[in-house]
Formats: C-alpha cells, sequence, structure tokens
C-alpha cells in the first residue's frame, strides 16, 4: 500500500475548528503567537531533516503513531521519554514502548534512540487522594501534561552535556482531547510553548503536539493517525490505550471505547485483543 498523504487544512479553517471548542481560547491562542512572531520571526517551524527531537512516548497508539510520522515523514532524530508517574495501566504501556522501540530501532537504526524511562509521580503520592475524581472532572490531574513536559525540556537541555542540541519537545494530542481540558488543548499547548522559552531564557525551543500543529496545517484525530498507520503497516494493535492495569484491553472504558470509535472511523478492522468485545456503539 502506498504511504498514506496526511490531511492538511488551512490555517483559518483550523482557527475556525478551534472557535467551536470549549476549552479553546482564540484571543489567548492570537496574543501568544503574535509574541513569537514578534520574538522570533515564526510561531513554529519543522525542524530540518536529522534535527535531535524529544518525543513523549506513552506507548498509546497516537504517541506512537506520531513518533512513527517524525521518523518517516521528516528524518528527525527521535530521543523518547516514558513518565512512570504512578498510573494504573504502567505495565502494558512499557510493553507497547518497548516493543515499539525495538521496531523503530529496526526501522531507523540511524534516528531513533533507546527511551529514557523517567519515575516522577505525577501527582506527587503524597497528594493524589486529595484529588478525587469528582474534583478533577473536567480539568484532569492540574498540571499533569504541563509537568511531564517540563521533564522532556530537562532532558533535552541534558542532553547537551553529550553534545546533542535539543530545542523541539513533541508531544502527540489530537483535535478530540482539547475537549477535554484546557491542557490538551492547542490553547495550552501554545502557553507552555511561551513559558518554556521564558523560563529558559531562549526563544528557540519549539512545543508542539503534531497532530494539532495549525502551521504544518494539521488538526488531526486518531482515526487520521490510523489511517496513515495502516499505510506504512505499523502494528498497532501492540499500541496501549486502555486505563486499567489488565494485559488485554478492557474494552468499555472512555479509552477503549474511542480506540474502537477510532478505527470504525478509519473503516479499518481493528485487531486490538480486548477483554469486552461488545460493539464500541452499543456501549454505556
Ligand atoms: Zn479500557
Amino acid at each position: 500500500m502506498k504511504r498514506a498523504v496526511l490531511k492538511k487544512k488551512s490555517k483559518e479553517l483550523i482557527l475556525h475548528s478551534l472557535t467551536k471548542k470549549t476549552k479553546e481560547n482564540i484571543a489567548i491562542i492570537k496574543s501568544i503567537e503574535n509574541f513569537f512572531i514578534q520574538m522570533r520571526g515564526y510561531v513554529f517551524k519543522m525542524p530540518k531533516p536529522g534535527t535531535p527531537v524529544v518525543v513523549s512516548l506513552s506507548g498509546g497508539a497516537d504517541s506512537v503513531i506520531t513518533t512513527a510520522i517524525l521518523l518517516e515523514e521528516y528524518g528527525l532524530e527521535v530521543f523518547p521519554f516514558f513518565i512512570s508517574r504512578g498510573q494504573k495501566a504502567e505495565k502494558p504501556e512499557l510493553k507497547s514502548v518497548k516493543y515499539f522501540s525495538k521496531y523503530f530501532s529496526k526501522h531507523y537504526p540511524n534516528l531513533y534512540h533507546k527511551p529514557v524511562i523517567m519515575s516522577v509521580p505525577n501527582p506527587a503520592s503524597e497528594i493524589k487522594h486529595l484529588l478525587k475524581e469528582s474534583l478533577i472532572e473536567g480539568t484532569g490531574y492540574p498540571m499533569r501534561n504541563s509537568i511531564i513536559i517540563e521533564y522532556g525540556a530537562q532532558y533535552a537541555f541534558g542532553l547537551g552535556s553529550e553534545g546533542v542540541h535539543v530545542r523541539n519537545i513533541f508531544c502527540s494530542f489530537v483535535a478530540c482531547d482539547g475537549d477535554f481540558g484546557a491542557q490538551t488543548s492547542m490553547t495550552g499547548l501554545r502557553s507552555l510553548m511561551q513559558h518554556i522559552c521564558i523560563d529558559m531564557g531562549d526563544m528557540t525551543w519549539q512545543v508542539t503536539a503534531l497532530p494539532l500543529e495549525k502551521e504544518m496545517g494539521f488538526y488531526l484525530d486518531k482515526d487520521d493517525l490510523l489511517r496513515w498507520a495502516k499505510s506504512v503497516d505499523l502494528p498497532v494493535e501492540n499500541t496501549r490505550s486502555c486505563f486499567g492495569s489488565q494485559e488485554k484491553h478492557c474494552g468499555v472504558c472512555y479509552a477503549c471505547k474511542h480506540r474502537k470509535i477510532s478505527f470504525e472511523d478509519a473503516r479499518l478492522e481493528d485487531k486490538t485483543k480486548y477483554l469486552d468485545t461488545r460493539a464500541s456503539k452499543d456501549l454505556p
């Protein structure tokens, strides 16, 4: 099969789509983007092939496929990191990370590096009990994603001691992630890029979610990523979406439900092993 072309949209159309999202704030996006145009003349530029970048790799379909796109389509040198933060699904997530690390090392031996596994509870174990489900509904764990990305910035900066200059951090939120919290929105991402540039006193830092990078014309969802992955024979059934700790996907949690629907939307066979095999449309 021929490699699928990633769907692109105009910046105006993407901004228009963002106006319909309750967690997005177009005025903030425009203000931060104007800041970047003033400070460095651009908002985001895709690094040239061979540029070293840091990538947040969780073992989920979105992060695995995003990593594959950065390697295959853009020829970037990828330094992945995984955060062992106290999540229930850590073991199966790590299994996916290890599987795809082997896969990427084989297919891109000159570009892909072994992932760094960072053990940093997020939120801190001592306060996690305070952040009850009812309290964090609509926000998720406060600052969870910015903390993850900040660890990525520390890793990127630290690579300097090995003579590797890294100022690009990629993550992989998709369009619908912005429905659930400001921290996974385009607005949140732009704010994070500004924060890291200011905090580091260096305006060359770039922080983005590739599937949402408006400057690249992307406003992609999981089904778009799955279609691309299929066209390059990436074995996505080995990625991990489920929030549960069991080996197989539960088939009923939000992440599983979204995974099933995305395969349906992409009109692709879902080879994931589920404990509960009911079709997603039958789920509550
Ligand atoms: Zn599940």
